[in-house]
């Protein structure tokens, strides 16, 4: 029995006749393109999330770069960010004209803190982008406290932990704005792209709006150059379908995280996710570190078992080919980098599998 890393599957199982009809509905409505679906589908993501505001648009890359071009950032600016992401996040920054600078992460939540942040701010430094890794927020009050004291933009990049809670509120409505994606993989997956920019913040929403739809509050007016980037109705109908469930998937996957620590929080040689105090994990990954230079046997044991894994991320984004000229160091991160694996996590995937999963990777690492 193959177990495969992610597995989509059994969510469209679940809401299948749902999913269809709405499907059939939308291709017999004729408005593709925003529209009332994308507007329904907005508002209750906005409610939600707990957020003012909620701006469909084509992916969570430009709904990363639309919110920086909102909240003001362009050239000459520098923006830090954590270098444990996807490319994404540091692009939608060079994209706007500024200049990504990476703070290194904590080794056990895999977050930025406020410290790491601070010590790679410069006079430059216009906003901190801080990257909820793996389902797990970043610590909001400390890093908003550091944004206010330096008068900075906060723009939360929120791909990978959707629904997520900090305290009584969810990720991406605490900072200035929040990016989400929508990628098929991600804790609320659609069915193609899409992305979604939330915010509490009335000038910043209308920029969004502006900036998706080539800079236009009318037809036939342009106020500024903006882009393409609309979100598609069928995404916006199909994914109504399925928010109402992200909070059980959210929960399913805390279940086979539980399962996975039961079984390998004992192995001398891994490392457990760490649930931090200040927030909510909802598992987009379960990552463990495995020491002593055993991941990469470990992951090919899982995959003669027929049992998927993945490396999130084999290199730090400042190590990437078009970053390594800035000559960052972040030390924790490039070691991070040689010992994290992620086990299979998809709701749907039930607890015999994890426990199977778990069991394979001890046998492996002894
Ligand atoms: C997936 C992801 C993105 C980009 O989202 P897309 O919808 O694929 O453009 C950005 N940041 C992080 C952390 C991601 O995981």
């Amino acid at each position: 029995m193959q177990i495969p890393a992610y597995n989509p599957r059994p969510q469209y199982e679940l809401l299948r006749e749902q999913i269809e009809s709405a499907a059939t509905e939308l291709l017999a409505s004729g408005a593709y393109v925003l529209g009332p679906t994308v507007e329904k589908f907005e508002r209750s993501v906005a409610e939600h999330l707990g957020c003012r505001h909620a701006i469909g648009v084509n992916s969570g890359t430009d709904a990363l770069f639309i919110a920086l071009l909102a909240a003001g950032i362009g050239r000459g600016d520098e923006v830090v960010t954590s270098p444990f992401t996807f490319f994404a996040t540091a692009e939608a920054i060079s994209l706007t004209g500024a200049t990504p600078r990476f703070a290194d992460i904590d080794p056990a939540t895999f977050n930025v803190t406020a410290k790491t942040l601070e010590a790679a701010c410069t006079d430059k430094t216009k906003a901190l982008l801080p990257v909820h890794i793996f389902g797990q927020g970043a610590d909001m009050a400390e890093i908003n406290a550091l944004a206010e004291q330096r008068g900075l933009r906060v723009i939360e990049d929120v791909a990978q932990a959707f629904g997520a809670y900090q305290g009584e509120k969810r990720l991406g409505s605490l900072g200035d704005a929040g990016a989400h994606s929508f990628y098929p993989t991600k804790n609320l997956g659609g069915f193609g792209d899409g992305g979604m920019i939330t915010t509490n913040n009335d000038d910043i929403a209308e920029q969004c709006r502006l900036l998706r739809l080539h800079g236009s509050s009318k037809r036939d007016h342009h106020d500024l150059i903006g882009l393409n980037s609309r979100l598609d109705a069928m995404q916006a109908a199909l994914l109504q379908v399925k928010l109402p469930q992200v909070d059980n998937w959210n929960n399913e996957r805390k279940q086979i995280a539980a399962t996975y620590n039961e079984h390998l929080a004992d192995v001398e040689e891994i490392t457990c996710p760490k649930v931090s105090e200040h927030g909510d994990h909802v598992y987009h990954q379960y990552t463990v570190r495995i020491a002593n230079g055993k991941r990469d046997s470990v992951q090919k044991a899982l995959a003669e078992q027929g049992i998927g894994s993945m490396v999130y991320y084999s290199v730090p984004v400042h190590k990437q080919p078009v970053y390594s000229a800035l000559k960052y160091q972040c030390p924790v991160a490039e070691q991070v980098c040689a010992e994290v694996l992620s086990l299979p996590m998809w709701p749907g995937m039930g607890q015999e599998n994890a426990s199977r999963v778990a069991e394979t990777v001890r046998a492996s690492v002894s």
